[in-house]
């Protein structure tokens, strides 16, 4: 088959002996250690320093000068180790804040997600007086349409209501430069592939197109060339993609009636700080909930049929801390970022081995420490050793003492 654009450089070994992580990275990428050295905009320095970042990682000592430069760039990191923060700070630098049009669209495969990525974008670009607008479905239209109307510099959203809003004609595309896509493997998955694809052919022609994601597989990569122009790749070895400091477990409950007794014998481990149970479908969510509540166990629960009102109110309280524990689907498992998160436990084991990556990556954010724990039936058991090989990684037993590792 015909190549319409020559091949990306070949990516390069790099080691970043701090995190201990290697990439592979196209030749004409500069490591550059500190925020200082980026030559950012002095105000939305301030408010990096102000955020509290005091040291660019790994990803970002690589990446943000690229894409704030307007490179295409493909970026992957492990997860939490600060890939979607690298998408706020170089996105603020770039945006020309004297002009009052909408110039960066970010898109992200969930509401929580999109509005996390504002809130960021609007932290670390609060003294360089950066706009941004959260762009999701199940919030008022009329509202949407008047924020857009005033031209915030940066979008953050979900595809659909994203999509919605370019054909209104209330969010104008003439002067997007620039189009994020986050979690970029699940964005271009069957699911969304064509809404982005949608959004995409309102873009200006030479809009700069930037992907980011933990996971990137080789499907995903080869199609790269159909939309972006001899990209910069940062990039990571599968083998070294699971982190040293989430410790990963399983326990052998041999048929499904006995996970709710092992839930429950390990409630008080999952208050030690917070946690998020994962099921695979959002009838097991209300089910398992329902019954954790009937034996007298405080949780909370989310899933992507629950009201946008509900969503965001449980959201607060487990930001907030107010919840511990979290039963949720996988609208959970991809980028939110809440740092007292120390334990995943899979009560149902996933259906891909993207979604454990992502899943497990809810704790251990930013080199915290993390536990995943894995409820596996004897026929789930090929699944995960399946899981282990791929990513070269180790799925102990879990042992007695498992709490002393939170
Ligand atoms: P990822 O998208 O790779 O999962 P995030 O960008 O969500 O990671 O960042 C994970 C956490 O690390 C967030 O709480 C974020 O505020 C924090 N973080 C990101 N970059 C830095 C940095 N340079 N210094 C300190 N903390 C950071
Ligand atoms: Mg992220």
């Amino acid at each position: 088959m015909a190549q319409a654009r020559p091949a990306p450089a070949a990516p390069e070994g790099d080691y970043d002996a701090e995190e201990g992580l290697a990439f592979e990275t196209s030749k004409g990428i500069k490591v550059v250690t500190t925020f200082d050295d980026m030559r950012l905009k002095d105000l939305l320095m301030r408010g990096i320093y102000q955020f509290g970042f005091e040291k660019p990682s790994a990803i970002q000592q690589r990446a943000i000068i690229p894409i704030a430069e307007g490179r295409d760039v493909i970026a992957q990191a492990q997860s939490g180790t600060g890939k979607t923060s690298m998408i706020a700070v170089a996105l603020c630098q770039r945006v020309d804040t004297t002009m009052r049009e909408v110039q960066a669209l970010i898109l992200s495969p969930t509401r929580e997600l999109a509005a996390q990525t504002s809130k960021t974008i609007l932290a670390v670009g609060d003294f360089a007086k950066v706009s941004a607008h959260t762009c999701i479905g199940g919030t008022s239209l009329g509202e949407d349409m008047r924020k857009l109307e005033a031209g915030p510099h940066i979008v953050s959203g979900t595809p659909g209501r994203v999509f919605d809003m370019i054909k209104r004609r209330s969010l104008r595309t003439r002067a997007i430069a620039t189009l994020v896509l986050d979690e970029a493997d699940e964005m271009l998955n069957k699911g969304f592939k064509e809404q982005i694809y949608d959004v995409y052919r309102y873009l200006p022609p030479d809009t700069q197109v930037v992907l980011v994601s933990a996971t990137l597989p080789h499907e995903v990569l080869e199609m790269t060339h159909k939309f972006m122009s001899e990209p910069l790749r940062v990039l990571v070895k599968r083998d070294e993609l699971t982190l040293e400091g989430i410790k990963q477990f399983f326990v052998a409950v041999e048929r499904e009636e006995w996970k709710f007794d092992t839930l429950c014998d390990l409630y008080d481990t999952l208050t030690i700080t917070q946690a998020v149970i994962f099921c695979n479908t959002k009838r097991k969510v209300d089910w398992l909930t329902e019954k954790m509540r009937q034996n007298n166990f405080t949780v909370s629960s989310m899933h992507g049929d629950m009201p946008q009102k509900e969503r965001d109110a449980i959201m607060q309280e487990f930001r907030g801390g107010t919840s511990r524990v979290l039963i949720s689907t996988d609208v959970w498992a991809r980028g939110l970022d809440v740092q007292q998160v120390s334990l995943v436990i899979n009560y149902d084991v996933p259906n891909n081995r993207e979604l454990y990556i992502h899943r497990i990556g809810r704790s251990g954010r930013y080199g915290r420490k993390g536990v995943a724990i894995n409820f596996v039936r004897s026929d789930d058991i090929r699944i995960l050793r399946d899981i282990e090989q791929y990513y070269s990684t180790q799925i102990d037993e879990m042992p007695m003492n498992v709490a002393d590792l939170i």
